[in-house]
């Protein structure tokens, strides 16, 4: 007890001096002030520096505190508040502002009992005051952002049971109120029902974990819209009460939405919305490695091209469209149809045997010939398929995919609108894993004398052939079994292993070889076909000079076929034959026309002698009156630009009226006469040009 009375002065300024307080003492009669050295200290400056003015403390104010500091101050002496308590900017030697808390009071009074003396405490409080500066730079970025974010906040007092939704989340909910206190139950009432039980789990969660939970769910607005939201939530504890639950709420409708486009467009083609080919893809992969066995379709619609060309793409999207409603409409619910690019299909049957995958096959085919072909004037929709069945757990994806492919090769090489199915037995096309074998066979069949030279008589119509004594070489291959395949099977085999330009060369010299003669003596001419890769062969005009040098066959008695398809994709060669074909007036058809890209911009630009009409547009002329605006519109512009038009496929007479009826001069097909090996119409031309002048039919 002593020992407190006995603390003297210098114990109070130790204290202070520790404390880093500053002490004033203020004589309100003489208005002096005195400043303790801490307090000097505190501004920066030494023992004795500062000039001992009345209005030191007032100069040293932050001009925008003064105001308030004095105010306080004057309250205080007015005995309007028990004691001074402020804060203020006082200027530091250095030329900076140093925050200070300056708390104090009436310290003595006269007998009247009014102030005649003060003192006071100040503290620095820089560095609170730049936390307090920074957290307020952190919470204004964080409400901007929140703002930016569209993301709304609330919080549930746990003890009140009270809920608290700013205006954004009030938002969000389409909730009307002017304050941010909600009734306790509105949130539940928003609650899609089939979200509900999760979500409301998933805001009790933080409770437990006390951590941050994420939450998905719909809500149901009021109009009836549904939204997506998401919300992210924490249980912040409080010593005063039971805590609360913080969260926030967010709009993610939109980003739901694309992502689950993004997901759909990953998995399915856009136009059709059947699968896309990564997807089929994958899934047959996982079929395959069942083990169990499964069919394999690949769907190639024909003449799809032509339709796009003619009718529009719109119409041709259309037809897309509906052939693959017609596919999916016969499919058995396990199997899956995709759209594997273009105009062509694909389709994966498990547990196919072969008589179900001829059945579903055959559907398939009608439900694409009822296809709506997308335009009033276009034809009726077919297709070519392929089927290959897999049971083995080795195939690869791509090996199944190239038999069916294979396997509906051969149906197109077998006429279209049909069905082949796969056996590696047989060779049955270009594609898959017998065209290389097909390819060898055929330059064996050169050697051997298994390749043979086939012709087909060209007509004027309505005059018999003698009258103008066009004949097409078509080539012909003789399986080592006997069976005679035919061009559209081991013509395309040979372009994919480069060895068609070889298989062109060889029927030329043979021909000329075997018939120069005649075609000298003017009995004939005869037409040869060029694959694509012949007409970008530089050294072609060099052969041909030289066989025509050897066999003495004049330049004027040989054409060539070049296929339109091969003429575009080869443009600057196709433009250069031609040319040195006129040059040495060699006749030059375009084959096929209308068959591939078919546009007529392509006719102005290269100056052939004759267009030939592809024959899927005369097969069926007589009832289609789609095919007979083409084959007008071609043979219009074919005159137009002076060259002759050739029909393909005439095989009925109501064909050829018609034709004859447009005006169409050339025509050819099993009508007028089937395909025959080229040494029997060269022997039965010479025999009657050799007939007195008269008598020649
Ligand atoms: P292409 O040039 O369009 O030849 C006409 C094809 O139609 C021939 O088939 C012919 O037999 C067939 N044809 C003719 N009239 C009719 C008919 O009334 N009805 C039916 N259904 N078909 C008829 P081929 O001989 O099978 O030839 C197919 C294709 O192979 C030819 O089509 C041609 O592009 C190509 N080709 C044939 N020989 C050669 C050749 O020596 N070299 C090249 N590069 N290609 C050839
Ligand atoms: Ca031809
Ligand atoms: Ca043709």
């Amino acid at each position: 007890m002593a020992d407190k009375q006995n603390r003297n002065g210098e114990f109070w300024e130790l204290a202070l001096e520790r404390a880093h307080l500053g002490v004033w003492d203020w004589d309100l009669r003489s208005g002096d002030c005195f400043y303790s050295a801490m307090w000097s200290q505190m501004l920066g400056y030494g023992e004795g520096e500062l000039v001992k003015t009345s209005d030191l403390w007032l100069q040293l104010t932050h001009p925008d505190d003064r105001e308030r500091a004095v105010a306080s101050g004057e309250r205080h002496i007015a005995g309007q508040t028990a004691f001074i308590e402020t804060e203020l900017r006082l200027k530091h030697k250095s030329g900076h502002w140093v925050w200070v808390l300056d708390r104090g009071g009436v310290v003595e009074r006269d007998t009247e009992g009014k102030p005649i003396r003060l003192m006071g405490v100040q503290t620095d409080i820089t560095k609170q005051k730049q936390a307090e500066h920074e957290l307020e730079q952190v919470n204004a970025r964080f409400r901007l952002a929140l703002a930016a974010s569209g993301t709304g906040i609330w919080h549930h007092d746990l003890a009140t049971r009270k809920s608290y939704w700013d205006e954004r989340t009030r938002e969000i909910f389409g909730f009307v109120a002017d304050t941010d206190e909600v009734p306790h139950d509105l949130w539940h009432s928003y609650l899609h029902p089939d979200d509900k039980a999760d979500a409301e789990r998933a805001h009790m969660a933080p409770l437990q974990t006390q951590k941050v939970v994420a939450v998905q769910y719909r809500i149901v607005k009021r109009d009836g819209e549904v939204r997506h939201v998401e919300s992210l939530l924490r249980f912040i504890a409080d010593a005063q009460s039971s805590g609360q639950i913080l969260g926030t709420v967010r709009d993610i409708t939109e980003a739901k939405q694309r992502e689950q486009e993004l997901a759909h467009a990953a998995h399915y083609d856009a136009l059709t919305g059947l699968l896309n080919r990564a997807a089929f893809d994958r899934l047959l992969a996982e079929h395959i490695a069942t083990a169990r066995p499964l069919a394999v379709f690949y769907v190639d619609l024909d003449y799809f091209k032509a339709l796009n060309d003619f009718a529009g793409h719109a119409a041709g999207d259309l037809a897309l469209k509906s052939v693959a409603e017609g596919i999916l409409s016969c499919l058995p619910p396990s199997a899956h149809a995709a759209r594997l690019g273009g105009d062509e299909f694909a389709l994966l049957v498990p547990d196919c045997d072969a008589r179900q995958a001829e059945k579903l096959a055959g559907a398939v085919l009608a439900a694409v010939r009822t296809a709506e072909p997308g335009s009033a004037v276009a034809r009726k929709l077919a297709a070519s398929i392929g089927i290959a069945h897999v049971a083995d757990r080795n195939t690869t994806v791509a090996d199944a995919l190239a038999c069916a492919d294979d396997a509906c090769y051969a149906a197109k090489a077998a006429g279209r609108n049909r069905f082949a199915v796969f056996s590696p037995e047989t060779t049955s096309g270009s594609g898959g894993l017998n065209a290389a074998r097909l390819a060898a066979d055929t330059v064996d069949a050169m050697e051997d004398g298994r390749l043979k030279l086939f012709g087909q008589e060209i007509h004027r119509l309505g005059k018999p052939w003698e009258d103008s004594r066009h004949v097409e070489v078509l080539a012909r291959l003789v399986g080592h079994n006997g069976r005679l395949i035919p061009p559209g099977e081991f013509i395309p085999a040979a372009e994919r292993f480069g060895i068609a330009s070889r298989l062109d060369r060889w029927i030329i010299r043979t021909a000329l070889s075997l018939h120069g003669p005649a075609l000298k003596s003017g009995v004939l001419t005869l037409g040869f076909n060029l694959s694509a890769q012949t007409l970008s062969d530089p050294q072609l005009w060099d052969f041909v000079d030289a066989v025509i040098d050897e066999t003495g066959a004049p330049h004027s008695g040989i054409g060539f076929e070049i296929t339109e398809t091969a003429a575009v994709t080869n443009f600057t060669a196709a433009e250069q034959f031609v040319r040195k074909a006129r040059e040495r007036r060699c006749r030059v058809s375009l084959d096929d026309f209308g068959a591939g890209m078919s546009s007529f911009e392509y006719l102005r630009r290269f100056p052939v002698d004759a267009i030939k009409i592809d024959g899927s547009f005369i097969e069926h002329i007589a009832q289609s009156r789609f095919d007979r605006e083409i084959v007008s519109a071609i043979s219009g512009i074919a005159r137009s630009l002076g060259c002759s038009v050739v029909a393909e496929k005439i095989e009925e007479q109501d064909a050829l009226d018609v034709l004859r009826d447009m005006g169409v001069a050339f025509g050819q097909g099993f009508l007028l006469h089937r395909p025959e090996p080229l040494e029997a119409i060269v022997a039965r031309a010479s025999a009657q040009a050799a007939l007195p002048v008269g008598r020649q039919a």
